[in-house]
């Protein structure tokens, strides 16, 4: 597998961008930076989005590439996908009308250009050669982290925005993650804010790390709040984690 990193950051801020994971050309995890980033073929490529949550900085790229799509002449449609709650409000919040296009209904009802799909936790869904599974994360909105699984048995955990859950290491438990794309959003002092706010810091990604079984063989740290991110690195060095390092935007993982 193949992950090209459109953006890792946990804001938008010169030189950084919010998050977009882009699965061998063709599956998309979050929307933070994607008709900034592709050629228009590239995002013609591009048919299953998955969502995280429902955080402007991870949908925020939907409206923007159904605009793209509805002007090719080639009929093309995207699925989004998500848990149930988070689908609910990018239909009532992005899709209803009032701000954007409803681009389910574009061109007609019967033919939208989007299709929002419901997606039970915890339950795989096959696409491609993938098998793709939501398990959800505490957030301070309804989220949901994804595991993906090749056909060679490689996986992938993207964890999208999260503070400490317990019960998502425990529902993966056995099943061995060959790359961990895991956030840090605050420095160890913003404890605080970063537990309200269900985000991690780097002691409490040290934490979440001890309870996944097996360890993760690699690590890669997402979603810095770029003001931060000086204090953060150092913070992670200090920890000496196993196998760890930050992410950048535009690098490409290989699994
Ligand atoms: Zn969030
Ligand atoms: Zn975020």
């Amino acid at each position: 597998m193949e992950i090209k990193v459109l953006g890792c950051s946990g804001a938008e801020f010169p030189g950084h961008r919010p998050p977009s994971f882009l699965l061998d050309g063709r599956i998309l995890f979050d929307t933070g930076s994607l008709t900034n980033q592709l050629e228009i073929k590239d995002q013609l490529r591009i048919e299953n989005i998955f969502i995280t949550h429902s955080h402007l900085d991870h949908i925020l790229g939907i409206p923007f590439i159904a605009d793209n799509l509805i002007f090719r002449k080639k009929k093309h449609r995207v699925n989004i996908l998500s848990i149930p709650p988070v689908v609910r409000v990018i239909r009532k919040s992005l899709l209803d009308g009032s701000i954007w296009p409803d681009f389910t209904v574009i061109p007609n009802t019967h033919e939208g250009i989007l299709s929002l799909i419901e997606l039970k936790a915890g339950h795989p869904i096959m696409i491609d050669d993938y098998t793709i599974t939501p398990y959800p994360v505490n957030h301070s909105v309804p989220a949901t982290g994804y595991l993906v699984e090749d056909k060679s048995g490689k996986r992938f955990f993207y964890t999208g925005d999260m503070g400490p859950s317990d019960q998502t290491w425990k529902k993966m438990e056995g099943q061995p993650i060959h790359c961990l794309l895991i956030e840090v959003s605050f420095p160890n002092r913003m404890k605080d804010v970063a537990l309200k706010t269900g985000h991690l810091t780097p002691r409490l990604v040290s934490n979440e790390l001890s309870k996944i079984n097996p360890y993760p063989k690699r690590v890669f740290i997402i979603h810095i709040k770029p003001q931060y991110s000086k204090t953060i690195q150092s913070e992670l060095q200090k920890l000496n984690l196993t196998n760890l390092r930050l992410l950048k935007d535009g690098e490409t993982i290989k699994i």
